[in-house]
């Protein structure tokens, strides 16, 4: 970048690594050190003054000034004052000085006045691990049209940037910038955060560059794919015939059929080897099943900790677990992640070093069921590629209802009848131990109450050791699951037709949807119930409106900008400070486009 050491020791003092993040670094105010003629009341202002007198009270200083700007006398009051302040004042000497005016019966004040020498300019105060002084110069000196267009920035931005610190006639009012300065931030912010994220991304030659057909296939199933299935496999085909290895994440809701997709892609691979890595044993035996079903024809193995040595070499799909860590593992060209959100980078990252050869890497799938927003999913375009399944196969028809402590009698009726008929209740309170802080049971308080009123009924939390094996002592035999919000089961549970949420309030949308996804997986007849407190809420009203997890995760964003979330929770919970993600689609548009001219 062409600084100076003393530049770059700055920059690191302040964690920034370019201009441009430089110039994010906003003044927290300004002073307007020009002479002016006209005076204001109650603004901070210059005055070039000749000091008639000083009178020192006990706990005060007073001077008065003879104001040549403005043309008369201003009383100077210095609360407190500090010994070296009384020596600044001396009767006769003329100086420019700042602070506060205020005026009251034609008699003009100036609180805490200073003496200034760097007058004629508007100049910004920073708030920085730099002081305010030594940032104003830094950024004197870093902050040029040239430095801002040579790291990408258009003209016309980099521009806008400069006048938000070397503001030339008007003091820019930091409450209510411009809209076409708050844009010029906007898109600064993005475009640093993108190009910091393309430059991650790492490029290597893949291990296989061919791909097999999987439309035959895809006519031998019960169903017909989705669009967004077909549309996702297509973009994978895609990835597979390039030189370069795939880098790819595939969101789709709970139910949306992520599993066709990593099927067909294991098919596509063929005749070369894939891996896939699930994070529960419980999942991973559901994936080999379908695979097993829907790829009858191809060696899958299953290994998980229970399994014995058995020579991996001999398969096409190796599906399993993080046991599949701890094994030697045959090369592969394809390794996909189930659920990805639930396992480390490092652990993602082991498992494709485990099954790669020298130079070349396997193409890399992930595939997640947390549904983010469609401007999330284009700034994470900058270093992995992302295909959205925003529909599902079938309908889910879910009743969602807020309630109250008063409707707590009809609940019981409800549970009493779908367990009646043979149906499954999944209750998540917030704790499992009592809290004297929360207005609401805990999974300790209330277990006895269902205990004693139905029978089979199982607890879990996310800290018990049991969990995977009281899940299938559930599935199989329970009526009523306890659980606390962990309970993040992959697992579907056929049977489940109810899902109450204590305190649902307290709980971010994204995690309603999650525990809500867990019902009606089957198209069974879903309830979602969330209990509350609260007398009204518009966010929870919301939430009951919809059940598409891509909606869900635009209004978690509109929400969350509200500061509907818990306490002590980041309120906006966005790495922008001044990006919002709920409005700046065009900007987002825009940021991705321009970059991607550059390459
Ligand atoms: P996800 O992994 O995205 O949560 P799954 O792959 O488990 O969802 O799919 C959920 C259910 O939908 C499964 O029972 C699956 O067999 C079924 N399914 C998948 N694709 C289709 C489709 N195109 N039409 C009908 N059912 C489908
Ligand atoms: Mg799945």
């Amino acid at each position: 970048m062409g600084m100076t050491k003393e530049q770059e020791e700055k920059f690191k003092k302040l964690g920034l690594s370019s201009y441009i993040e430089l110039a994010l670094v906003v003044p927290s105010s300004y002073e307007d050190l020009r002479v002016h003629e006209k005076l204001q009341i109650h603004a901070m202002q210059l005055i070039d003054a000749t000091v008639e007198s000083v009178y020192r009270a006990p706990n005060s200083l007073q001077i008065t000034f003879f104001a040549h700007n403005f043309g008369h006398l201003i009383t100077g009051v210095l609360f407190r004052p500090k010994p070296y302040m009384m020596h600044q004042f001396k009767v006769g000497d003329r100086d420019y000085y700042y602070g506060m005016v205020e005026c009251k019966n034609g008699f003009c004040s100036m609180s805490m006045p200073k003496k200034v020498t760097n007058i004629g300019a508007i100049t910004p105060k920073y708030k920085s691990a730099l002081r305010s002084d030594v940032m104003f110069r830094l950024m004197q000196s870093s902050l040029t049209k040239e430095n801002l267009i040579s790291e990408g920035l258009k003209a016309e931005i980099a521009e806008e940037l400069l006048h938000v610190h070397f503001p030339a006639q008007i003091v820019p009012n930091l409450r209510e910038l411009e809209a076409k300065t708050v844009d010029a931030l906007k898109y600064s912010e993005l475009f640093s955060y993108m190009k910091q994220l393309s430059n991650k991304r790492r490029y290597f030659k893949a291990l296989t560059s061919s791909c097999s057909d999987y439309e035959k296939w895809a006519q031998t199933l019960p169903f017909r794919l989705t669009h967004e299935q077909v549309k996702s496999i297509e973009e994978i085909k895609a990835d597979f015939s390039k030189e370069i290895s795939a880098r790819r994440m595939i969101v789709g809701d709970v139910g949306s059929g992520k599993t066709m997709v990593i099927l067909a892609s294991a098919l596509m691979m063929l005749p070369n080897r894939s891996v896939l890595m699930a994070p529960t044993t419980i999942l991973a035996n559901q994936l080999y099943t379908e695979a097993k079903k829907f790829l009858p024809d191809i060696k899958i193995a299953l290994v998980t900790n229970k399994t014995k040595d058995i020579d991996l070499d001999e398969y096409d799909f190796i599906i399993g677990t993080h046991a599949l860590l701890y094994r030697e593992l045959p090369c592969a060209s394809l390794v996909m992640v189930d659920e990805q959100h639930r396992f480390g980078t490092a652990q993602r990252n082991l498992l494709e070093k485990l099954v790669s050869s020298g130079e070349k890497k396997p193409h890399f799938l992930q595939f997640s069921a947390t549904p983010i927003p469609r401007t999330q999913a284009m700034i994470e375009t900058a270093h992995i590629d992302v295909s959205l399944i925003t529909t599902t196969p079938f309908k889910k028809d879910i009743t969602s209802t807020v309630i109250h402590k008063n409707d707590f009698k009809e609940l019981l009726e409800h549970i009493k009848i779908e367990i009646e008929s043979g149906n499954q209740v999944l209750l998540v309170y917030p704790l499992v131990e009592q809290s004297e802080v929360l207005e609401y049971q805990s999974i300790d308080e209330a277990r006895g109450f269902w205990e004693k009123r139905f029978s089979n009924v199982y607890v879990t939390h996310g800290k018990d050791k049991e969990k995977e094996e009281v899940l299938l002592e559930f599935n199989k035999s329970g009526a009523i699951l306890i659980a606390t919000t962990v309970v993040e089961v992959g697992i579907s549970l056929p049977r489940l037709s109810t899902v109450v949420i204590v305190g649902a309030e307290r709980l971010g949308l994204s995690t309603l949807h999650q525990l809500r996804g867990r019902v009606s997986r089957t198209g069974l007849k879903g309830y979602c119930f969330l209990y509350t407190n609260q007398s009204s809420s518009e966010r929870l009203d919301r939430f009951t409106q919809t059940t598409s997890g891509f909606d869900i995760a635009n209004l978690d964003l509109k929400f969350r900008k509200g500061g509907d979330l818990l306490k002590g929770h980041n309120q906006s919970g966005s790495q922008f400070k001044w990006v919002d993600l709920a409005e700046d689609e065009e900007i987002v548009k825009s940021v991705k486009e321009d970059l991607g001219k550059r390459k």
